[in-house]
């Protein structure tokens, strides 16, 4: 079987019902229940024997060491996290606590297990780690993409926590051989995001008639992946990934802020109008920008299309349609997210 941390959060949750429709083998979910989890996300699965879900904190290093020796499982994959850039600027503790203790936590718990496995066990074990293209900075306009080699340069303490947890999962292959496999993906979206992202923060907006919120001049742009593109990456490089090899996925699809949002807006309009006839474009709202805002990033993610034979099959034109259909079919997972700051909207 298989351990996941974080599977009643947004990619997690995805990533198990995805996971489970392509493979029989059980998946062992660890999740803490914060804010953004919720494991209502996985009621398709509640019945089924594969899925074995535990509510625990990552950072309870001898309750993961309890979970490894339970479960044997043969791989991890790590996407327990705080997640979001805004509430990192409010407060930054609970992602030190989380992303840079319990990853080390984790790791500290995979590599007693490791130590405890022999043959083929333990060539074949894999710690996936699920990071993010925010630990490189931010890109100029003309700029190539960022691509496995570039310099990390992490600016808000979101970008921060995630590099330093790559750093020790680094560290734990290259000091005590634990073969992790590291990926960095752009901004997914797809069903079941906390509605405090740009994405479904903006449907949510627009159909309770409240200002969509643009940060600064919304031309702050960002790599687009459906979030089911990105389960399908994680499964080929937890399939074939190097031990010791990173990969970024991305989608291939650069917007500004300001597109994605008048995109959402000439959708809803045609799927759902408003009732006085105007535009939902007419509910944008420019608000003061983000502390220490990135106003660009993008991967090459030409490695895992080449060693994995992995692309994305969604265009952001499908994958958005899809999700604001989900959405509009789904509308009790855009519930009002608890308010981070007079106007987050967080992408
Ligand atoms: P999310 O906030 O929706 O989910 C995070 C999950 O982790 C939640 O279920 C939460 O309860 C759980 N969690 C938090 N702290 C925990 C702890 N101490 N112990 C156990 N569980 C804990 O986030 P997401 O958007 O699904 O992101 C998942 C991972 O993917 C993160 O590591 C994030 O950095 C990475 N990532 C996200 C994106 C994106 O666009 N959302 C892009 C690239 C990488």
């Amino acid at each position: 079987m298989i351990l996941v941390t974080g599977g009643a959060g947004f990619i997690g949750a995805n990533f198990i019902l995805d996971w489970l429709a392509h493979s029989d083998e059980p998946v062992v979910n660890i999740d803490k229940l914060t804010y953004s989890g919720n494991i209502a996300k996985l009621s398709a699965v509640r019945e089924d024997a594969r899925h074995i879900f535990m509510q625990a904190d990552i950072g309870d290093q001898e309750r993961m060491h309890a979970v490894f020796h339970t479960y044997r499982p043969r791989a991890v994959v790590h996407f327990a996290a705080e997640s979001h850039v805004d509430r990192s600027i409010a407060d930054p503790a609970a992602f030190i606590a989380t992303n840079v203790c319990g990853t080390f936590s984790l790791l500290e718990a995979a590599r007693r297990y490791m130590a405890s496995l022999t043959g083929e066990e333990k060539n074949s074990f894999r710690f996936l780690h699920v990071s993010t293209d925010e630990v490189y900075g931010s890109l100029d306009p003309g700029d190539p993409p960022f691509n496995e080699a570039s310099p990390y340069a992490p600016n808000s303490p979101y970008a921060a926590s995630k590099a330093a947890s790559d750093h020790l999962v680094r560290a734990w292959h290259h000091t005590y051989g634990l073969p992790m496999l590291a990926t960095h993906c752009t901004n997914n979206y797809g069903p079941y995001q906390f509605p405090e992202k740009l994405i479904p923060l903006t449907i949510a907006n627009a159909l309770a008639d409240k200002p969509l919120p643009l940060y600064g001049d919304g031309h702050n742009v960002r790599d687009w992946l459906y979030v089911g593109d990105h389960c399908a990456a994680l499964r080929s490089v937890l399939a074939g990934g190097v031990p010791g090899a990173t990969y970024h996925i991305g989608g291939n699809s650069e917007k500004t802020n300001l597109d994605v949002v008048n995109l959402l807006c000439d959708l809803l309009d045609r799927l759902t109008p408003r009732a006085d006839g105007h535009s939902y474009r007419r509910q944008i709202a420019f608000v003061a920008d983000r502390p220490g805002h990135d106003r660009r990033y993008a991967v090459d993610a030409g490695r895992i299309a080449h060693e994995l034979g992995w692309k994305p099959a969604e265009s952001f034109d499908t994958g958005i349609r899809k999700t604001v259909e989900w959405c509009l079919a789904h509308p009790q997972w855009l519930a009002p997210a608890e308010a981070v700051s007079a106007e987050g909207t967080g992408a």
